[in-house]
């Protein structure tokens, strides 16, 4: 069957796209393309989509990988979507909210598992911080997400999009921005421009911290009053005055920088002398 185009799909099913769900469909072939080729998807893979909207991204993706399982939210696309794709034997479609999704029983014995996903802006960061967070057997997330957050995710100390968010993927995973996506890309044409990221998720979290809770609320505190001083930030840490101003030395941070200053490193060595003495 010839692959249809966006728009004759939706007339053909007299299909109304929801805002509400995040529906920009993906009309630009390059991009499609790039998604694909930058996820390195192969015929071992098992790739795991969220929001097949029509089924444009997930057969580019049936074509190249082992199997292809994708987990749609709105009703109305499933009918439509085992139509398009019923040629494919190495499809499977889960009516689901992927936020409820327990991808452990997914992913099974499964042993190189990719998610690819052009996502619904307003699901990005909570999926994120779920895939990330939830210790799955993921080699790699290749996402098309709002350009602000990719390049949030992306950045370094001292750049003005860096922060707790980038510090909670970039301890978990590599990051790689593989291209920048304008809005005429997709049907309809979303406000926003945005950009294909890659996560390659590491073996090992980046820096070794002896308590991830005690370090990841220290990021947290750091960041949301950017402008105070890292002293401020955590002095109701928990301890006593003089002992949180020895971690600072002994972790040989000047308590009066600011948290977007540090590095990975830098909140792992105050974490763990901070840990040392709670
Ligand atoms: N993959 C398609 C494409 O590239 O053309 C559609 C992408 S569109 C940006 C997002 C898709 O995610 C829509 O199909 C939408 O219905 C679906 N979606 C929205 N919220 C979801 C959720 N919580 N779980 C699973 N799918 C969701």
């Amino acid at each position: 069957m010839a692959d249809l185009t966006i728009s004759e799909v939706s007339k053909k099913y007299e299909f109304r796209f929801k805002k509400g769900l995040g529906q920009n469909f993906l009309i630009d072939d390059s991009v499609l393309d790039d998604v694909v080729d930058g996820a390195e998807v192969n015929e071992d893979d098992f790739v795991i989509e969220i929001g097949p909207g029509f089924g444009t991204l997930t057969r580019a993706l049936l074509r190249r990988a082992k199997r292809v399982c994708a987990i749609e939210l709105d009703d109305k696309l499933l009918p439509i979507l085992e139509d398009e794709l019923k040629e494919f034997d190495n499809f499977e479609l889960i009516h689901n909210d992927a936020l409820k999704i327990d991808f452990d029983e997914l992913i099974g014995d499964e042993k190189s598992v990719k998610l690819v996903a052009n996502l619904p802006y307003y699901l990005t960061t909570p999926i994120i911080v779920k895939l990330l967070t939830g210790g799955y057997n993921f080699k790699s997330l290749t996402i098309m997400i709002q350009k602000e957050v990719a390049q949030r995710i992306d950045s370094e100390p001292n750049c003005k999009a860096y922060g707790a968010f980038s510090i909670l993927v970039q301890y978990y995973c590599d990051t790689k921005i593989l291209r920048l996506v304008p809005p005429t890309a997709f049907l309809p044409e979303p406000k926003v421009e945005s950009m294909v990221i890659r996560l390659d998720r590491l073996k090992e979290p980046k820096v070794k911290v002896n308590d991830e809770a005690l370090f990841f609320s220290i990021v947290r505190k750091s960041f949301n009053m950017r402008r105070k001083i890292l002293w401020n930030s955590v002095k109701d840490i928990g301890i006593p005055k003089e002992e949180l101003l020895k971690c600072f030395e002994k972790a040989n941070i000047d308590p009066k920088r600011r948290g977007e200053t540090l590095s990975l490193a830098e909140f792992a060595l105050l974490s763990d002398e901070i840990g040392f003495i709670k």
